[in-house]
């Protein structure tokens, strides 16, 4: 999969200028970092990616192709964990990750909901309310929804807050197995969760892009 953002202006009804002209490409497989401070543009950017905000200006193409037009074909293609990414806390965890798998439209779900916990490390929770959860734990239900369906293209708004040491390092090693044949872009404001294992580092700010490349050449920019 290969996606070009092109020039992509984006502008919230208030009139804030959340990007302002952002080009950047990105071709699977690679495990993508997002990096930048708080305002920066990154959720924008992300939602602009799945299609939950149109772009005032500019455009992006996923294949050579307007992003508006296979917007339904990339849903199936495609997991998203947004920030503050909601749970419905009455149901198991187990039943949440099925109603997701529903909406989906994803076949078979049982064996897929199976998997998903296994590699999130719940399968002790599978059964337990997710009110009865702890941040980590909800978190790595957020993480479990993306990964339904084992899409081509997995896209993790701050996928490790609230995560604690040793489910960071669970995590990293999870995202950059799965970015071998897919490409994932996650964002954070921790450099040191992605450092060392993505291939590309985008840094924006102000809805721009500041850098794009490795994270050696980032480090020999500095
Ligand atoms: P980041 O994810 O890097 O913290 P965001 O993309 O959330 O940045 O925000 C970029 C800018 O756009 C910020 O100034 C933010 O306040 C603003 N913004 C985000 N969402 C909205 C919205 N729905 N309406 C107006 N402004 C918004
Ligand atoms: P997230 O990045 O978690 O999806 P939002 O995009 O909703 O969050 O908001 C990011 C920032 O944008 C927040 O700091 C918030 O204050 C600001 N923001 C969100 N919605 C609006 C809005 N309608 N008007 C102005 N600012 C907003």
């Amino acid at each position: 999969m290969e996606i070009n953002i092109q020039t992509v202006g984006m502008t919230y009804p208030n009139g804030k200028q959340a990007l302002k002209g952002l080009s950047l490409d990105l071709r699977s497989p690679s495990l993508v970092g997002l990096l930048g401070p708080n305002g920066a543009g990154k959720s924008t950017l992300m939602k602009l990616l799945v299609a939950a905000l149109l772009p005032t200006t500019g455009s992006i193409l996923v294949d050579g192709q307007p992003l508006t037009r296979v917007e339904r074909q990339l849903k199936a293609r495609l997991g998203y964990l947004p920030q503050d990414f909601g749970l419905f806390d009455e149901l198991t965890v187990e039943q949440f990750l099925d109603y997701m798998a529903a909406l989906k439209g994803l076949r078979g779900p049982r064996a897929v909901i199976r998997q998903v916990i296994r590699s999130v490390n719940l399968e002790e929770k599978a059964r337990a309310k997710i009110r009865t959860l702890s941040g980590g734990q909800r978190q790595r239900v957020g993480i479990a929804q993306a990964l339904l369906g084992d899409p081509e293209l997995l896209i993790l708004d701050e996928p490790t807050v609230g995560l604690d040491p040793e489910e960071r390092i669970h995590f990293r090693n999870l995202f950059s197995q799965t970015a071998q044949d897919r490409l994932v872009l996650l964002s954070t404001h921790i450099i040191e969760d992605i450092q060392s294992v993505c291939g590309q580092l985008v840094v924006i700010n102000r809805g721009q892009v500041l850098f794009s490349g490795t994270p050696e050449a980032l480090i020999q920019t500095a």
